[in-house]
């Protein structure tokens, strides 16, 4: 597939908003280790939104797709909330009256963890999204630099942003609630790296 169709974009929404609610409690479970614990409730409340607003419609279109998602988080709580939906917002200007390439995505996933990066000051390294984010984004333009189409571009970011997530278990934290524990954090996985590696999964699986 050379152009990510709306009924892909719509299907891999469906299925992030699905994985948020099987892994609320794994989520939950890591932002009570190093933060406040409220993380799954967090995402759980953005994801019911995402799916009200897919219903609403008109979900016509990738953008289109994006922007539910987007707007859902944007009225989230959280740190986590309005980062997210300030990040989906990328991808849904990206898509906007253009064929989503792979090309497309990678531009749209650069720009956004740009975004992420100038309000919430976080480098890679710092334990946070970002740390899920920056690789992504790496790989998707890498993969279409190779000529990769959109679903196994898709499938290199799901792969880096694990990698990405995974990295964050040996880091103590420099942004966020989990920088108030010290020590405390360094064993936890970010709950925000593994939630962009989980929406990169939701693309394929
Ligand atoms: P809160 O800490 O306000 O309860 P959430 O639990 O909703 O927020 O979200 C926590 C997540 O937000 C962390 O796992 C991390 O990925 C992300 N995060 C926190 N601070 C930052 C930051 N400054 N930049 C990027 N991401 C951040
Ligand atoms: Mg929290
Ligand atoms: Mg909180």
């Amino acid at each position: 597939m050379t152009t990510l169709t709306t009924e892909h974009a719509r299907a891999w929404a469906d299925r992030f908003v699905a994985v948020g609610k099987d892994r609320d409690s794994e989520l939950t479970e890591l932002d009570r280790k190093a933060g406040d614990g409220d993380y799954g409730t967090n995402l759980r409340s953005a994801l019911r939104r995402v799916a009200a607003n897919l219903e609403a419609g008109p979900a016509d279109s990738p953008h289109a797709v994006f922007l539910a998602i987007s707007e859902a988080f944007l009225n989230t709580g959280g740190t986590s909330g309005p980062l997210f939906g300030m990040w989906f917002r990328e991808f849904a200007k990206a898509a906007k009256d253009k064929p989503v390439t792979a090309t497309v995505l990678g531009e749209a996933a650069t720009n956004a963890v740009a975004v992420v990066q100038r309000l919430g000051k976080a480098e890679v390294g710092h334990k946070t999204m970002v740390d899920a984010m920056a690789p992504a984004a790496e790989a998707l333009t890498a993969a279409a630099a190779r000529g990769a189409d959109v679903a196994g571009a898709l499938a290199e970011a799901a792969k880096a942003a694990h990698i990405g997530a995974a990295s964050t278990e040996k880091l103590l934290a420099k942004r966020g609630r989990a920088s108030y524990v010290g020590e405390h954090a360094r064993g936890v996985i970010d709950p925000g790296a593994l939630t962009v590696a989980y929406f990169f999964d939701a693309a394929s699986h």
